[in-house]
C-alpha cells in the first residue's frame, strides 16, 4: 500500500536562463541562472521522479533554452506565463506560447502585471485573476487552469477569489514539498549562486522534522492571515 511519503512532490520553480532581453526588477537578477547550471539542474531533476518543474515570468528564455533542455532528457514542465508581458520584447509571444503547449507542456497564469495579489482592489484582482486568464487562454489555444502567485504573496482573501475562479491549482513559493493533487503546490525557486549540489541539499534532500515544522506554520500563517 502507497504511504503518504510515496505521494511527495517536490516543486522546481525556474525563471530566467541567461541575460534578461528587458531590464529587470528589483532583486530579479538572483533569479536569472546560467545556462549550465540550468542544464545541470534539469540532469539533477531528471533522476529524481518526485521532481516537476515550473517557469515564472514567461520569459523568452522558457522557449529559446528551457524547451530543447526538457525535450532532451524527455520531460515536460508547466510555464506561468504573465499576460502583460506577451509579446514584449524579451517575453514570450503568443506564438511562442502556442508553440510550448505543441511540444506538450501546460500553461498556466502568473496574472497580468507581475504585482502582488495580496491587498489588491477588487477591481485589480479581477484584472490579475480573470483578465490575465482569459488572456493567456487566447494566446495558448487551452483552458488555462493553473495559477502561480507572483512574488509568491498571498492571503485568505487571494486563495478564496483563487478557488471562486475554479482554478485546479495554485503554486506558491513556500519551499516545502508538495503532495501530488493538493491544490495548493509550493515550490522551490532555484537561485543564481545554487549549484546541483546546494539544489540536492536544500532542495531534495529530507528536512529535518524542526524544518518542516517551521515551514509548515509558515504557510499556516499565509494560508490563514
Ligand atoms: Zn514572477
Amino acid at each position: 500500500m502507497a504511504s503518504r511519503a510515496d505521494q511527495r512532490l517536490v516543486n522546481i520553480c525556474l525563471h530566467g536562463i541567461g541575460r534578461p532581453a528587458r531590464p529587470m526588477e528589483p532583486g530579479e537578477d538572483a533569479y536569472w541562472i546560467d545556462p549550465s547550471l540550468f542544464e545541470q539542474v534539469l540532469d539533477v531533476a531528471a533522476s529524481d521522479p518526485r521532481v516537476r518543474i515550473s517557469f515564472d515570468d514567461g520569459n523568452a528564455s522558457d522557449l529559446a533554452l528551457g524547451l530543447p533542455a526538457l525535450r532532451e532528457r524527455g520531460m515536460t514542465a508547466t510555464f506561468f506565463v504573465l499576460a502583460g508581458r506577451l509579446d514584449r520584447p524579451g517575453s514570450l509571444s503568443s506564438a511562442d506560447v502556442r508553440e510550448l503547449v505543441d511540444a506538450g507542456m501546460r500553461i498556466g497564469t502568473h496574472g497580468m502585471d507581475h504585482v502582488p495579489w495580496r491587498g489588491l482592489s477588487d477591481a485589480s484582482l479581477r484584472r490579475e485573476l480573470v483578465d490575465a486568464r482569459i488572456a493567456i487562454a487566447e494566446a495558448a489555444g487551452t483552458p488555462v487552469l493553473d495559477a502561480a502567485l507572483p512574488l509568491g504573496r498571498y492571503d485568505r482573501r487571494v486563495l478564496d477569489a483563487l478557488r471562486r475562479e475554479g482554478y485546479l491549482s495554485v503554486h506558491t513559493s513556500d519551499r516545502r514539498w508538495a503532495r501530488d493533487g493538493a491544490w495548493l503546490q509550493p515550490r522551490f525557486s532555484v537561485h543564481s549562486d545554487d549549484t546541483p549540489d546546494s539544489v540536492r541539499q536544500r532542495v531534495l534532500a529530507t528536512p529535518s522534522v524542526i524544518e518542516r515544522a517551521k515551514r509548515g506554520a509558515i504557510g499556516l500563517v499565509k494560508r490563514y492571515r
